[in-house]
C-alpha cells in the first residue's frame, strides 16, 4: 500500500513545483486526496490548498474524473489503479513554515506539496526527488533514502527517499540547492548544518558552539539522543527570524547578520539570540515532537486541535533555550540574566496579560496570537514570553522549598520519562507530575500562574536567590501611550495602549500624526519635540484619521517603566548564593 510521489522543481521562474502522487490501490469508491489544513508547531489555519493551480488525475494513461469535496480535498472517480495525481503547487513564501522557489533554491514543507491519500497514511511513502534542468544544486534533509530501492537517494543527491507513513513524511522539511554545508557530532550523534542564501560564515564556530547546546541537552534528557541524525536547515536573508521544529530537524530564517563572520571574536547579541533560536528549536526535539499535548495525537490536520498547554510546550521551551546556552558557557550568568530581563520586560508591556491568561493564550493561538492586529498588546498575553516566566517562578519555587534539591530540570526528565513515548500530557495532569517528582503540591500555585491574569510573584522569589528586580525607564522622555513608526517621511500610529495619553486623546491605530503644538512632526523630531515637555503637559496635535484632518489635545504621561533588571543584593546570604549558582551553573559576579 505504497504512497509514491514525485517532486521536480520543473518551472522555478513561476515558483512551481510538479508534483506526482500515485496509489497503486485506490479507493474503489473513488479515492480522495486531502491537504493539510495547517503544519505542526504553527497554530494556525493556514489552508495549503489553496497553493494548488492545476491538478488532474489518471489511470493507465485515461484520464479520471476529480471533484473537488471540500476546500482541500478531492476525489477521483472509481478506478481499478494504479491512479495518478498530478498537481501544481505555487511556492513562493519565504518562511519557515511554507514553500519557496525560485532559480537558486527550493525549500518545502510536506504539509504544503504532499497530499495525503486517504485510507493510506499509514503506509509507507516514497519520495522520488527530481534535480532541476540546469543546475547543480544539492539536497538536505533527514528524510531517509529509500536504501536498497532502485534510483535510491545518496546523501545529499536527488532519487528516492523513504517515510514509514504520512506523518512522518511531512514531518522532513527539504532544502535543495547550493548550500553551504558544516558538520559535527554530539554525543555519537552525526548532525549537519545546511546554510543557504550568500553569506560568509565562520561554520567551525558555528558547528563548535552548537555541539554545546546539542550535547548539553541531550546529556539534559539523558542519552541516547531520541533520534539518529539531526539537521539544522538555515535561511540567511536580509531581515528575518523564526524556526519551526521537527522530529530530527529544524528549519530557521534568521538575518545574516546573526550568524558568525569569519574571525569574529566576541559572541554578538544577534548571535547569541540565533544561538538560542537553535537551542529552542532543539529542545522541542523532545519538548512537543515526542513529549507532546494528548490532543495533539494524532493530529488531525483538517482543522485546529485545541489544547490549553502550549504555555508549556512553547513557554518552558523558551525559558530552557537561554539557559541552555547559560548551563553549558555560551553565556555568561550575567548576559543571561540581561536576556531574562528582555522576556519579563516583554510580558509587562502589554496590558493583555491582565485579561487574557496563557491556558486561554494556548486555546486561541490559532485566531489570537498567531493573527495578531494593532489591538495585540492591549488583548492578548504570550504563551511563550509568559510561559517562560511561569517555568521560572517554578523553578525557583521547586529549588527554593527543597534547599535546591529539586528543580524544574528533575520535572523534564519525569516528563520525558513518563510522556516521551508518545502516549501525551493530558490537559490536567502536569500539577500531579509535579508533585510526584518534588513532593510539593504546587496545584494552586500553578492554577494561578496558569488560568489567572495576577503579575508572578518573580521579585520576591528572585530575591531568595540573591537577586533584585528593579523596573526603570529606557527613555527620560514623557510617554505618548502609543507605538508609532515612520511611513514614507510621516509619523503614523501603530497601535495605541489602552488608558494611555494616546488612547485617551482619541488617537488610533492607522492615524497619520502632523504636528504638536503647531509644528510639523516628522519621524526625527518627535524625540526633540517631546523632550521640551513634562509628563502632564497639554500638546495640541494635528493627525489625518484616514483623509480627515483632525485636531485633539494630548496630555503626557511619565515615562514607561520598560526595563527590566537583574541585579545582584549587595550582601546576599550563602544559602542564596547555593541557589542562585545551582540554578545559574555558575557564579554571578557583582
Ligand atoms: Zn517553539
Amino acid at each position: 500500500m505504497t504512497v509514491r510521489y514525485t517532486v521536480t522543481p520543473a518551472r522555478p521562474e513561476a515558483h512551481l513545483f510538479i508534483v506526482a502522487c500515485a496509489v497503486d490501490s485506490p479507493d474503489p469508491d473513488g479515492q480522495a486526496f486531502r491537504l493539510p489544513a495547517w503544519i505542526p508547531g504553527s497554530y494556525m489555519i493556514r489552508e495549503f490548498a489553496r497553493h494548488i493551480v492545476r491538478i488532474r488525475a489518471s489511470c493507465r494513461g485515461r484520464p479520471v474524473a476529480l471533484a473537488k469535496e471540500d476546500k482541500h480535498t478531492w476525489r477521483a472517480a472509481p478506478c481499478r489503479g494504479p491512479l495518478t495525481v498530478e498537481y501544481e503547487v505555487y511556492a513562493w513564501d519565504l518562511s519557515v513554515r511554507c514553500a519557496h522557489l525560485d532559480a537558486t533554491h527550493g525549500f518545502f514543507n510536506g504539509t504544503q506539496l504532499f497530499l495525503a491519500a486517504a485510507g493510506h497514511e499509514q503506509g509507507e511513502h516514497l519520495v522520488d526527488l527530481r534535480p532541476p534542468r540546469h543546475a547543480d544544486w544539492r539536497v538536505a534533509t533527514t528524510l531517509p533514502e529509500a536504501r536498497g530501492r532502485p534510483g535510491a537517494a545518496k546523501r545529499h543527491g536527488f532519487g528516492l527517499y523513504r517515510a514509514a507513513d504520512y506523518d512522518t513524511l511531512i514531518d522532513h522539511p527539504v532544502e535543495m540547492g547550493r548550500f553551504q554545508s558544516v558538520r559535527f557530532t554530539a554525543c555519537g550523534v552525526p548532525h549537519e548544518v545546511a546554510i543557504t542564501g550568500g553569506v560568509r560564515v565562520d561554520t567551525r564556530r558555528l558547528a563548535a558552539d552548537l555541539q554545546r547546546v546539542c550535547e548539553w541537552q541531550i546529556r539534559f534528557f539523558g542519552e541516547p539522543a531520541p533520534f539518529r541524525r539531526y539537521l539544522f536547515l538555515v535561511m540567511a536573508v536580509g531581515e528575518g527570524y523564526g524556526g519551526l521544529e521537527h522530529r530530527d530537524s529544524t528549519a530557521l530564517i534568521c538575518s545574516r547578520r546573526d550568524l558568525p563572520a569569519p574571525g569574529m571574536k566576541a559572541a554578538h547579541e544577534a548571535y547569541a539570540t540565533f544561538l538560542g533560536l537553535c537551542s529552542h528549536e532543539y529542545f522541542h526535539a523532545w519538548n512537543v515532537k515526542r513529549i507532546k499535548p494528548a490532543a495533539f495525537i494524532p493530529y488531525d490536520l483538517a482543522q485546529e486541535n485545541y489544547t490549553r498547554l502550549l504555555w508549556l510546550f512553547e513557554g518552558f521551551t523558551s525559558y530552557y533555550d537561554d539557559l541552555a546556552l547559560r548551563r553549558c558557557g555560551l553565556l555568561s550568568p550575567a548576559a543571561y540574566l540581561e536576556r531574562l530581563g528582555k522576556t519579563l520586560a516583554a510580558v509587562q508591556r502589554g496590558s493583555g496579560r491582565l485579561k487574557q491568561s496563557v491556558a486561554e493564550s494556548s486555546f486561541d493561538a490559532w485566531i489570537k496570537y498567531y493573527r495578531q492586529d494593532e489591538n495585540a498588546p492591549n488583548a492578548l498575553v504570550s504563551y511563550y514570553a509568559k510561559g517562560a516566566l511561569i517555568a521560572l517562578a517554578l523553578d525557583l519555587t521547586l529549588r527554593r522549598r527543597t534547599g535546591g534539591a529539586v528543580s524544574l530540570d528533575d520535572v523534564m526528565r519525569a516528563l520525558w520519562a513518563r510522556h516521551g513515548d508518545g502516549r501525551g500530557l493530558g490537559e490536567d495532569e502536569f500539577a500531579g507530575l509535579v508533585r510526584d517528582v518534588s513532593g510539593l503540591d504546587l496545584r494552586r500555585f500553578l492554577d494561578r500562574a496558569v488560568q489567572g491574569t495576577g503579575d508572578l510573584p518573580l521579585k520576591p522569589l528572585l530575591a531568595a536567590f540573591g537577586l533584585n528586580l528593579r523596573w526603570e525607564s529606557a527613555s527620560p522622555l514623557p510617554s505618548l501611550g502609543a507605538k508609532t513608526a515612520a511611513e514614507a517621511g510621516s509619523l503614523v500610529v501603530k497601535q495605541v495602549f489602552d488608558e494611555g495619553p494616546a488612547q485617551q486623546a482619541g488617537l488610533s491605530a492607522g492615524d497619520t500624526l502632523l504636528a504638536l503644538d503647531g509644528l510639523r512632526l516628522t519621524e526625527r523630531n518627535l524625540d526633540t519635540l517631546f523632550g521640551r515637555h513634562r509628563a502632564g503637559d497639554e500638546l495640541t496635535v494635528h493627525f489625518f484619521r484616514h483623509d480627515e484632518l483632525r485636531q485633539t489635545t494630548l496630555r503626557l504621561a511619565p515615562p514607561a517603566k520598560d526595563i527590566c533588571r537583574l541585579t545582584l543584593v549587595a550582601k546576599s546570604a550563602p544559602a542564596a548564593r547555593r541557589l542562585r549558582d545551582g540554578w545559574l551553573g555558575g557564579p554571578l559576579r557583582g
